[in-house]
């Protein structure tokens, strides 16, 4: 039975970008403990595709029940699934679904947690799995090795690269029987609202201009947005922004919002708390705009503009249109 398991999402027919990247680590983990590969799916999405990237096996629960997220009839199925693969390593994505299983799966598996890991490799001597989390809010990187299986990781979204196909597809599906009732769930879903969102998602923009407390109110976010356009990209948001709800959660950046890795970051009004930074280290070049030329955000930025960005933002959106003729 393949020990190395990926809870998977099919998105259009193909796996998510976050079912990639957990593909990575597995990859990596199959190769160094000598395991294979299983991904488990909840619902329906044709799985086909996954072959192509080393799955040996994809568990399938499915049931009307699933449809809609409820996370104990999902830890149910997940559950079964996990305990049907004979999983020794479980990797989730550190998204808000994987986050709000993995502790609860954890538990009833009687397994160990490593959450918000940012990289995976193999511990070179004991051929045992290495996985590697920030601590100390960012400042540095704590690395563990789990002592004894099952184990249940969940990945930090935007750290790993996407997998690339590996070999040729040999892969079959395994249906897993499961009985699901209502009554298993203590909560029940009461209101879906879509947010609106338009133009590029933060997580895939090659340009992210983010605002913070130094904006003043949500009214300082209409620059932005324009800076966003015209560079094709996306805005985002320090938590101080989002704690204060001028702007939605979702655009929070950081260790607790998304892991952001854009060509051009511009931080615009943000101090660079540790916790900012840690959402933004993959980015390749980081223009810091700040009326305070002591603030931390400067010690990680390639670029930088001191003063008052009421002043700066305008010729700059001007400039930038000149530039992408638009
Ligand atoms: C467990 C934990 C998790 C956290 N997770 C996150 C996270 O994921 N993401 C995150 O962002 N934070 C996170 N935080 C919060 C983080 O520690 C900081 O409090 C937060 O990032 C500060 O936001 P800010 O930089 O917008 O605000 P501030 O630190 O208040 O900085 C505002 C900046 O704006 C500048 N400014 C003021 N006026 C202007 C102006 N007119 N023009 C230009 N600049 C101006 C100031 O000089 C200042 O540098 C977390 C904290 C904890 C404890």
């Amino acid at each position: 039975m393949p020990g190395i398991f990926v809870l998977g999402t099919i998105e259009n027919g193909i796996p998510s970008r976050s079912t990639l990247e957990l593909l990575t680590g597995a990859q990596r983990l199959a190769g160094g403990l000598q395991e294979g590969v299983s991904v488990g799916l909840l619902g329906p999405g044709d799985a086909a595709s996954l072959y192509r990237y080393g799955v040996e096996a994809v568990y399938r629960a499915n049931h009307p029940l699933l449809k809609e997220y409820q996370a104990d009839l999902y830890l149910l199925a997940l559950q079964r699934i996990a305990q049907t693969a004979g999983a020794r390593v479980l990797l989730l994505s550190g998204d808000s679904l994987g986050r709000d299983l993995a502790a609860r799966l954890a538990f009833r598996l009687k397994a160990g947690i490593v959450t918000d890991v940012i990289e995976i490799d193999i511990e070179g001597s004991e051929k045992m799995p290495r996985f590697t989390r920030p601590a100390y809010g960012g400042k540095a990187a704590a690395v563990i090795i789990p002592k004894r299986f099952p184990v249940v990781v969940t990945l930090k979204p935007r750290t790993l690269d996407p997998a690339a196909p590996a070999g040729k597809p040999k892969g079959k599906e395994i249906p897993v029987e499961i009985s699901l009732d209502l009554a298993q769930a203590r909560t029940r879903m009461v209101e879906r609202v879509q947010e609106e969102t338009t133009g590029v998602k933060l997580e895939d923009a090659r340009a992210v201009v983010s605002g913070g407390r130094g904006l003043g109110g949500p009214e300082g976010f209409t620059l932005l947005v324009q800076l966003a356009r015209v560079l094709k990209g996306a805005v985002g948001a320090s938590r101080a922004a989002t704690d204060a709800g001028w702007v939605p959660s979702s655009m929070q950046v950081g260790q607790t919002g998304k892991t952001v890795s854009p060509d051009l970051y511009i931080a615009v009004g943000i101090s660079g708390a540790t916790q900012h930074v840690a959402g933004i280290s993959g980015a390749k070049t980081i223009v810091a705009i700040n009326a305070d030329p002591e603030a931390p955000i400067f010690k990680v930025a390639h670029l930088g503009i001191v003063g008052d960005y009421k002043a700066i933002l305008p010729p700059l959106i001007a400039k930038c249109r000149e530039l992408m003729g638009s």
